[in-house]
């Protein structure tokens, strides 16, 4: 399928109403002028943010089970189908184009680097510094060379250039199988970036993972967007699903690229619309608590996602608020 998320000319773009991105004096508004005139939340103190020893399977899990464990942000290490995947893999401790610059690690990784077991597949959503990182990849490429990599449109030679062998691109929708776990490419409301001049060059995408009756669906970054019903439909009934719930604030600027907390939860809503209740898996928030990159307060993702989720009825043990290197299995 090509789509309309194929923009005339090359490149990408958001084909839903609502998901046109602010514009750069949106940014130097909120960057300059809010800087004075709405300070952001303060800080959090330190430890507010405690890392706990992992407790995946090694070196994997039985075929059968599902293991979740958090090492920060958007980075998982996922047990499903007898095999390990890694989801938007981040090591460093800064997210930036520099090393002495940028956003830093607020907890340590979760799992550190030299503990992970053989790592059979590695998800790429998008190129954004928090999610795809220079130094990491490049040490996954050493440390698992048998590692596949799946990546959206446009990216393998971020990964080819740094040694990677084993990439393969996909377009919203794509199906790729390995090993007997099968992954799918879903749409989301994003964009990319790495330096001035490849604005919306790659894709952006989330990915399902299937494993016979095990599924697992990981957002991504991405807003609120009409889709996320028909990925449910075709990809799920999910066993757990991993859904961004930080940095949208300032709302005016951030809205079309991320989620808050009540859209991750309408989200969550939509993806299990197609199945009946008792399919409802467990809702993991993602995205906050690791690097601050906007102006609500670190800790506030979480708790606002909770309120949501009561509010709308849901079973509290669907809540899988998880620490940095907790593991919850299924
Ligand atoms: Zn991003
Ligand atoms: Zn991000």
């Amino acid at each position: 399928m090509s789509g309309l998320h194929h923009a005339p000319g090359g490149g990408f773009r958001n084909p839903w109403p609502g998901g046109a991105l602010a514009r750069l004096s949106g940014f130097l508004k909120w960057k300059v002028v809010e800087r004075f005139t709405r300070p952001r939340a303060p800080d959090p103190p330190p430890g507010a943010f405690p890392v706990l020893a992992p407790a995946f399977h090694s070196p994997r899990a039985a075929p059968d089970a599902v293991t979740v464990t958090w090492v920060g942000h958007s980075s998982f290490l996922l047990q499903i189908g007898g095999r390990n995947v890694l989801t938007d893999p981040v090591w460093s401790d800064r997210v930036s184009p520099v090393s002495w610059a940028g956003p830093r690690r607020w907890a340590a990784p979760g799992i550190p680097f030299d503990a992970l077991p053989p790592i059979d597949v590695v998800l790429q959503s998008h190129n954004h510094y928090d999610h795809l990182d220079d130094a990491t990849v490049r040490r996954l490429i050493v440390a698992h060379p048998r590692a596949q990599w799946l990546v959206p449109l446009g990216l393998p030679a971020f990964v080819a250039a740094r040694g990677g062998t084993t990439v393969t691109e996909h377009d919203w929708w794509d199906v790729a199988e390995s090993g007997g776990v099968t992954f799918g490419c879903a749409p989301a409301q994003h964009f990319s970036a790495r330096g001035f001049t490849d604005r919306n060059r790659t894709l952006w995408c989330g990915w399902a993972i299937v494993a016979g009756k095990r599924r697992i669906f990981f957002a991504g970054d991405s807003g609120y967007h009409p889709e996320f019903a028909a990925i449910g439909a075709r990809f799920g009934p999910f066993d757990v699903s991993l859904l961004p719930v930080g940095a949208y604030d300032p709302r005016w600027f951030m809205r079309p690229v991320h989620m808050n907390p009540e859209e991750a939860v309408r989200a969550y809503r939509d993806l299990h619309a197609a199945h009946d209740s008792a399919a409802r898996g467990a809702f993991v928030p993602m995205h906050w608590g690791t690097f601050r990159l906007t102006d609500e307060p670190m800790t506030e993702p979480p708790e606002r996602a909770a309120r949501a989720w009561r509010e709308a009825g849901l079973p509290a043990a669907g809540f899988w608020r998880l620490a940095h290197g907790e593991t919850r299995a299924r």
